[in-house]
Formats: structure tokens, C-alpha cells, sequence
């Protein structure tokens, strides 16, 4: 198994364990919800999520999607944040990061920050007053398969 599989397997097995835990039933479709976060990135709309989902699911409707995300994020298992155009996402890294996302095939990249990153910025200003609480940057540019692909 790749080193960056790690978090994502974790993630299947938790999940259950959490689900379990809190009293919620482990159905297939909350089942291949976690499965799909599992074995991918893991950046995924409802509406992704639903799509790729829906021919092996017949049952499963987006409104079960967006049900099963929801549980998923009030457990702690995903993380909710906006893309730059605005759509909701889901995150199955909960640590606080940024994201690099490629101008040419939209992928989206975590960008890992020590914690105290965003308060060493704002304290460099002493005129500025302010706590932060959260923070979303993006960096856009090309991701290394899209800049192989130009040389
Ligand atoms: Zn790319
Ligand atoms: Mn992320």
C-alpha cells in the first residue's frame, strides 16, 4: 500500500467504529459513501459523490447523499468547505490546510500548514486586531501531471 493510502484506510475503519459508536446503522449506502472517500483524494460533492455512486446504488438518492455527509461531518469524519466557484465540499482530511487546485484538470491538493501559521501572519501586523478562527486560501496553478504534460 502507498504511504498516502494511510489516513484514507484509517478513515474506512474509523468510520465504522465511530458509526457504531454513536448509534447509527452501517446501511450500503453510508457504507459505500466511506468505501468512496477511502479510496480516492478525497475531495467529493454530494452531487460527485452521487453520480459516481448511483449505477452500483440503484436505491441511493441525493438527498441520502447529502443525509449521509452530514452525519459523516457532525461525527467528525469529513470536513465541509467552499470551492472558489462556491459548491460545497467534502474533505476527509479534518486538520486545518489549504488547498492547491490545477487550472488545467480542476485537481485539488492538500496543502498542509503548521498551526500557528495563519496567528504568526496576522501578529506580524501589530495595527491589525484579530483572532482567527478559520481560514480557506487556495493556490491555483498546475499540478505535476498537467506540467509533464506541456514539456
Ligand atoms: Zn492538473
Ligand atoms: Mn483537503
Amino acid at each position: 500500500m502507498e504511504p498516502g493510502n494511510e489516513p484514507a484506510r484509517r478513515l474506512g475503519e474509523l468510520g465504522q467504529r465511530v458509526l457504531r459508536e454513536s448509534g447509527h446503522k452501517l446501511t450500503p449506502q453510508r457504507s459505500a459513501v466511506l468505501e468512496l472517500f477511502n479510496g480516492s483524494v478525497g475531495h467529493w460533492t454530494a452531487q460527485q459523490i452521487y453520480l459516481e455512486l448511483e449505477g452500483c446504488q440503484p436505491s441511493l438518492s441525493l438527498a441520502t447523499v447529502y443525509n449521509t455527509l452530514e452525519i459523516f461531518e457532525e461525527l467528525g469524519l469529513l470536513r465541509r468547505f467552499a470551492l472558489p466557484d462556491g459548491q460545497t465540499t467534502f474533505d476527509r482530511n479534518t486538520t486545518q490546510h489549504h488547498h492547491a487546485i490545477c487550472v488545467e484538470c480542476d485537481e485539488i491538493l492538500d496543502v498542509s500548514i503548521p498551526d500557528d501559521t495563519l496567528s504568526a501572519l496576522l501578529d506580524a501586523d501589530p495595527a491589525l486586531e484579530f483572532e482567527v478562527r478559520n481560514a480557506s486560501v487556495w493556490y491555483r496553478g498546475v499540478c505535476r501531471t498537467c506540467s509533464n504534460c506541456q514539456s
